[in-house]
């Protein structure tokens, strides 16, 4: 029934198979940041926002902190904040790493053509995008599209955390080695993530992980495992299993 979306991510031809054994594992508070002392440096605050300001904030309140907001450098370099986009009671949270250039431009995640293999994606789940809820660990670009530090992951988090305690997602899916390791606070590599079932820390929150789209373009034989990984959180979502 999917077919057309299945040829959108290259998929020409599938035969549904059983998945692997989903595993389940409780993530780990995370670390607090080791500082190292230096008297002769002078050291950059990192003033990461407290969960307590913007535990109260509603979706509209959050958003106006989020572009406002010069908690890590790369305020200084960002021509606009990329919040977040989609239906805020949707059932599917989608998070990956960063905003590029284009969804910088547009103040919108997941844009040009990985942001075309992700709508493919989610139609092949039988979704539309404007039912799913999509944003990133980070909300600003970082330069060159590096990768963000892990004190800028750190400084955004509590913003993504309250975005998740709005939405009360029925499941996160995380897109990309860099969002999978930092959500679930692991240095695993995306062969061993990928598939397996998480929780949101302190929460019930099923969590997916599976490959970016900006990946599957380059290398479109790991689709097959991509779809695999859907699979396995549309069977969740479908109370198939936890
Ligand atoms: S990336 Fe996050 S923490 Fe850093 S300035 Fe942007 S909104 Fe603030």
């Amino acid at each position: 029934m999917h077919d057309q979306y299945l040829q959108a991510m290259g998929i020409t031809r599938w035969v549904r198979r059983e998945s692997d054994p989903v595993v389940v594992n409780d993530i780990v508070e995370q670390v607090a940041p080791q500082v190292e002392e230096n008297n002769e440096v002078e050291l950059t605050v990192i003033q990461t926002p407290d969960s307590h300001m913007v535990d109260d904030l509603d979706w509209h309140g959050l958003q106006q902190q989020v572009s406002s907001c010069i908690a890590c450098d790369l305020h200084a370099t960002r021509s606009q904040v990329v919040f977040g986009a989609g239906s805020q009671q949707a059932d599917w949270m989608i998070i990956g790493e960063a905003p590029g250039a284009e969804e910088e431009q547009q103040g919108l995640p997941f844009m040009g053509q990985s942001g075309q293999l992700l709508t493919g994606m989610i139609e092949a789940m039988g979704l539309k995008r404007e039912q799913v809820y999509i944003t990133n660990i980070l909300k600003c670009r970082p330069p060159e599209n590096r990768d963000p530090s892990k004190d800028e992951i750190m400084a955004c988090h509590a913003f993504l955390r309250r975005q998740i305690e709005l939405l009360q997602p029925k499941i996160i899916l995380v897109f990309g080695r860099v969002a999978a390791q930092n959500l679930l606070d692991t240095d695993k590599l995306m062969k061993d993530l990928h598939g397996k079932v998480f929780k949101y820390k302190d929460t019930d929150i099923p969590v997916v992980t599976t490959y970016h789209p900006a990946y599957l373009l380059r290398a479109p034989s790991e689709k097959r495992k991509a779809w695999n990984d859907l699979q396995v959180a549309m069977r969740i979502v479908a109370g198939e299993t936890s």
